[in-house]
């Protein structure tokens, strides 16, 4: 089975086009989204359409999706994503607002293999950045391999590691991975619209169970166009830069 993880895609049409261009829907069995269609970006409704009309095997929702659809006051947010909901909150079809509000929550099984979240499986809200949320993450993980997003960082930890904790996995040169056999293993596929780790190209990751693989992927695509997007629409100048630096 083939797994197409997509998270964290706020609302940026040209690297969503660049990421369905490099998986075309050929290319998996199962289409996994985890949450974050909007915020930041300046495309909300197409996105949100684009991935309506592809019709994942499962989509869940992220805390931008959440305010965006109204079921939470925006004063939580910093600054910029505050500015970016409010626009998005007046930018968004009701047809797309009522899809968001209808999104579920994670934690959510897929199949006996996957499950998946945004945030952490106990708080979609909250940032598994360290080793430790790692653990306690695992801890709580009801199937082998657990997907999450939200740091727009992209990873992937096994449970146990060497010893007994959890260990950081490092991908070959293509972005590849051998899942462990045994175990557990969480998998954050990255941003595909606004990705923080340094690399500005848009993430994603593809989970080939049968080979027992995870392919963290990258691609190129059009920045300046998604830049000139986001200025044109009077959203804050750091959103279109940060594109730039992967940061
Ligand atoms: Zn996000």
């Amino acid at each position: 089975m083939r797994y197409l993880v997509l998270s964290d895609l706020h609302a940026n049409l040209q690297a969503l086009e660049a990421v369905l261009a490099a998986a075309p829907p050929r290319s998996y069995d199962c289409f996994l989204v985890l949450g974050d269609l909007v915020g930041y970006g300046a495309d909300p409704n197409v996105v949100i359409e684009q991935i309506r009309n592809l019709q994942p095997d499962a989509v869940i929702r992220g805390n931008h999706d959440k305010v965006a659809g109204g079921l939470l006051p925006p004063e939580t947010f910093n600054p910029a994503a505050r500015q970016a909901v409010d626009w998005t909150i007046e930018a968004l079809d009701a047809p797309n607002r009522e899809y968001l509000r209808a999104l579920p929550a994670g934690p959510l099984v897929v199949d006996e293999r996957i499950e998946l979240w945004h945030g952490a499986p106990d708080d979609e809200d909250f940032y598994i950045f360290t080793i430790e949320d790692a653990e306690h993450a695992a801890y709580l993980l009801r199937r082998p391999i657990g997907l999450f997003g939200h740091t727009h960082v992209q990873g992937v930890y096994r449970f146990p590691g060497e010893s007994n904790g959890v260990r950081a996995m490092r991908p070959d040169a293509e972005g590849r991975i051998a899942l462990p056999k045994e175990g557990r293993v969480l998998i954050n596929p990255g941003s595909v619209g606004q990705p923080r780790d340094g690399d500005p190209r848009a993430a994603f990751a593809i989970v080939d169970t049968d080979a027992g693989v995870v392919d963290l992927c990258r691609v190129p695509y059009a920045i300046a166009t998604a830049q000139a997007r986001i200025l044109q629409a009077g959203l804050p100048m750091s959103l279109a830069t940060r594109l730039a630096v992967g940061k």
